[in-house]
């Protein structure tokens, strides 16, 4: 699933190994190994301040951590450094908070080529085999064959898309948005995804578009979708996309990547938002709930 973190999780196998055998650790033994876990998460390309943050507490803890009669010094550095990075994922799971009174309303947000569209197939495979009947809404008109693309996407999950009559010019997007709403309500679709265009990179245009729908549509939850695969860019993007529109949650994309990935692995420290769902392919099945506890047990494999 996530070969975007290979090699940290190599290389923290590696430090870890150092200390196996050791029957008592040394504060010289731990300030070695707070080091080469600091190097270990820069090199993957996780945030400076996170780092920071992180190796800060996994030395203190490590420094007062009572010796457990059950564990050796070496799992109790992995015990820490796990907690640790559950912590920084998010801590608890956290998927879609379903309203009381349908339709359910997410809206996805981010730039363009960050997966929204193939992400909104997904989530809409997803949300029906959760048995919910979602409507995708196409407030993406900004790219020429964003809307067709769309409907592509809808077709192969099953679901219906609601977008502009053809032949009635671009459309706005906004009004898009808000007859999606009435739609879902006349047809009880319980769940409404809209998709929103977006830019190459952050442009005011873009900010004040994502937030007029958002304004239009009154989401239940906004989530932010950012490929992991573009390095410190991802926690850039969503320091910019919390502060101009605002977000719920957090979806990674392309974790598939062969780049680093520790951007991602910073995004819910940042931000304060958890990491709902993680995306790791072109198809539809190649999607999951985000498990904060589960990535750490992964990555510290
Ligand atoms: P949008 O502009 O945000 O709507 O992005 P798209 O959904 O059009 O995705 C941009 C490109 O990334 C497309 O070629 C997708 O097939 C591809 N893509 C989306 N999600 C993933 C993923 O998780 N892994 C990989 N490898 N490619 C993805």
């Amino acid at each position: 699933l996530t070969a975007v973190f290979d090699t940290l999780s190599d290389r923290l196998a590696a430090t870890f190994k150092t200390l196996r055998g050791k029957t008592r650790l040394s504060d010289a033994d731990i300030d070695a190994t707070a080091r080469e876990i600091r190097v270990a998460l820069l090199e993957a390309d996780v945030n400076l301040a996170v780092v920071r943050d992180f190796v800060a507490r996994v030395r203190e803890r490590a420094k007062s951590a009572e010796l457990s009669g059950a564990l050796n010094p070496s799992q109790q550095i992995i015990k820490i450094v796990d907690e640790e990075l559950v912590g920084i994922l998010g801590g608890e799971t956290r998927t879609i908070r379903f309203a009381k009174n349908p339709p359910t309303v997410i809206m996805l947000a981010g730039l363009q080529g960050a997966g929204k569209t193939t992400l909104a197939g997904k989530l809409a495979r997803w949300l029906k085999g959760q048995g919910h009947s979602p409507l995708l809404v196409a407030a993406d008109l900004q790219r020429p064959n964003a809307v067709n693309q769309l409907q592509v996407v809808g077709q192969r999950a099953g679901v219906q898309v609601f977008a502009p009559e053809p032949g009635n010019g671009v459309g706005d997007p906004v009004d898009v948005a808000k007859r999606s709403i009435e739609e879902a309500n006349r047809r009880l679709f319980d769940v409404v995804v809209v998709d929103t265009a977006g830019r190459l990179g952050i442009d005011a245009d873009l900010m004040q578009q994502a937030a007029d729908i958002r304004d239009a549509v009154d989401p239940d939850e906004v989530l932010f979708v950012v490929d992991a695969m573009i390095g410190q860019d991802a926690v850039n993007t969503a320091n910019a996309f919390a502060e101009g529109v605002g977000f719920d949650g957090v979806v990674l994309t392309k974790l598939d990547g062969d780049a680093r990935g520790g951007a991602a692995l910073s995004i819910a420290r940042v931000t304060g938002k958890p990491i709902m769902f993680a995306s790791n392919g072109e198809a539809l099945t190649e999607f999951d709930v985000f498990h904060p506890d589960r990535m750490a047990s992964r990555i510290l494999g």
